[in-house]
């Protein structure tokens, strides 16, 4: 199966490939489930990403969820440990994160610096997969992600967890809601070199003025559909403007505004850090590429799953015992399930 589907990569990276078995494709279901459950346990820093890996316990999903900042977006751990006293660098931590992530990064303590990083299993205690608490968590992040539990959830989270749009997304807009995104007002805060300006027209920039006052962000959302989605900010507050969005426009509309605010901040970055300038019409065009690759692939996924055929059960013949693989899809999730059951039947004869 390496061999064919995964040559260069981990399991954990490997994509679905050409022509997919149904036993590959249901392997797979499960890659992002394990992706969400593990966290790296920091030795020398070297294999594990500062932005790009789950390695912090107090952050939300493992990620570091504010802007790459100090260092180059790919920096590894490692930059963050000063070499001497085998400690985080705090000067670094507080040049490179804000306040939140500065803590929850320093909270985590530093074994040993001459091993290797390791994946660890993040709900058990040992860092062990135990097939039977992995089992729980799944339970418990089914339920979280389509609403079904978690009585003190407010309808603004579950809307937001099922919503039909890259997982990125999702993770973008609970952070918006949160009003947790680094803006010039977040990062100058804890950092007194960094700008409180917008980047486009020097405006102090808080995510309301970001996504609703600044001229910029203007010409791309006002000839867009989902521009009644925008004018339903008042004042600052972030969550109340997605409350606001959630009650009154249809599910097709928000996902399309989630997704352009996504790419607005997306390319507000790209122009920060790297001085890259989409044009306007570009910006709301690749939002919309987006969502509609997404969405497609998701229908495909779906019908791939339901178009497998069934084949009739028969009886082993005597003196053997047959092992049937089953695997389920779940219609709300609009996935197949994370696993594989083996019942043995007994056979007569
Ligand atoms: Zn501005």
């Amino acid at each position: 199966m390496r061999a064919k589907y995964h040559k260069h990569t981990t399991v954990l990276e490997a994509e679905v490939g050409y022509r997919p078995s149904f036993i590959w494709r249901s392997l797979l279901s499960a890659q992002d489930f394990l992706n969400r459950g593990l966290r790296w346990r920091i030795g020398n820093g070297d294999s594990v990403s500062i932005w790009g890996d789950r390695w912090v316990p107090a952050a939300p999903e493992g990620f570091i969820v504010s802007a790459p900042c100090g260092l180059p977006a790919d920096a590894k751990v490692r930059e963050l440990i000063n070499p001497d006293t085998r400690q985080w660098d705090t000067t670094l931590l507080a040049a490179c994160l804000d306040k939140e992530m500065e803590e929850a990064v320093h909270s985590i303590p530093l074994r040993d610096t001459t091993e290797q990083d390791i994946q660890i299993w993040a709900s058990s205690r040992n860092g062990e997969f135990v097939v039977k608490d992995a089992y729980r968590c799944w339970v418990e992040q089914e339920n979280k992600d389509h609403g079904r539990t978690v009585p003190d959830a407010a309808p603004v989270w579950k809307k937001i967890w099922k919503l039909n749009v890259p997982p990125k997304v999702r993770h973008f807009l609970w952070r918006f809601a949160k009003d947790s995104l680094p803006t010039g007002v977040k990062v100058s805060a804890h950092n007194p070199r960094w700008s409180d300006r917008c980047p486009f027209c020097d405006q102090v920039e808080t995510q309301a003025h970001t996504f609703g006052d600044c001229e910029w962000g203007r010409r791309i959302w006002r000839p867009s559909p989902t521009s009644v989605c925008f004018e339903k900010k008042v004042g600052e507050d972030c969550l109340a403007w997605l409350e606001a969005v959630i009650d009154e426009v249809e599910l097709n509309l928000l996902e399309s505004w989630s997704v352009l605010l996504y790419y607005i901040w997306k390319e507000r970055n790209a122009h920060l850090f790297n001085g890259f300038k989409m044009n306007e019409l570009e910006i709301a065009t690749s939002a919309a590429k987006l969502l509609a690759d997404y969405q497609l692939r998701q229908e495909k996924e779906l019908n791939l799953q339901m178009e497998t055929p069934r084949k009739v059960w028969t009886a082993p013949p005597t003196g053997r015992i047959k092992i049937n693989s089953d695997a389920g899809i779940l219609p709300e999730s609009r996935c197949c399930s994370k696993g594989l059951s083996w019942p043995i039947p007994l056979c007569s004869g």
